[in-house]
């Protein structure tokens, strides 16, 4: 099992309208502030970025916001965060967030969202580096991108190791869960036996 110190979080800049993806924002900044473990994120104000680490620093948990100078007024940069790191670019933002993590969890969000899911995915399956990946299935958000990543396995597109680096879970709790390697992943479960 590993302790985790510090969890990056991917998420949505936009606010939904679907209140349950709020809820398990807020719901999981609160979680990582109550188990000790720093919140690293986009540095963002607005949207589910805002209800996370709102709900974290209300819980007196460390948030670290990445976000490249420049951004921060055009992305509503948060001003209340514990640690706020600076960089040149967007590729140094993801490098320096992926860097001050030990595992990765995403919520619902839009492009920036995926765009940093598939790449810290990437990472791991180019062996760049080897930290969990997972994704807050929260309200079945994330099925479709499931059936597409069996799609891409069927299709010979993508292995089923490469597949399974890609976690899921439908809590908080179980997300860290995962990310300690307390739990099998539920991703085990969408390689069936005849698959195997
Ligand atoms: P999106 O899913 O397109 O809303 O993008 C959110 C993700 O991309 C976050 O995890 C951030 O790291 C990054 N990002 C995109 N837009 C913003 C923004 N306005 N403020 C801060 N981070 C952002």
């Amino acid at each position: 099992m590993v302790a985790l110190r510090a969890v990056c979080v991917f998420c949505g800049s936009s606010t939904p309208s679907e209140t349950r993806y709020r809820e398990a924002a807020s719901a999981l900044g609160e979680l990582l502030a109550h188990r000790g473990i720093r919140l690293v994120y986009g540095a963002g104000s607005t949207g589910l970025m805002g209800d996370l680490a709102n709900a974290a620093l209300a819980q007196g948990g460390e948030v670290i916001g990445v976000i490249p100078v420049g951004l921060f007024s055009r992305e509503e940069g948060h001003t209340g965060l514990t640690e706020l790191h600076q960089v040149r670019s967007m590729h140094e933002r993801k490098q320096l967030m992926y860097d001050l993590s030990d595992g990765f969890i995403a919520l619902p969000g839009g492009l920036g969202t995926l765009e940093e899911l598939a790449e810290v995915a990437t990472w791991s399956h180019l062996g760049l580096h080897s930290k969990p990946v997972v994704l807050l299935d929260v309200e079945a958000f994330w099925e479709h991108l499931v059936a597409q990543l069996d799609r891409m396995v069927g299709a010979g597109l993508l292995t089923k190791t490469s597949r399974g680096l890609i976690r899921r879970a439908s809590s908080a709790e179980q997300a860290l869960g995962v990310l300690a390697g307390a739990e099998p992943s539920p991703a085990e479960k969408w390689i069936s036996a005849e698959e195997r």
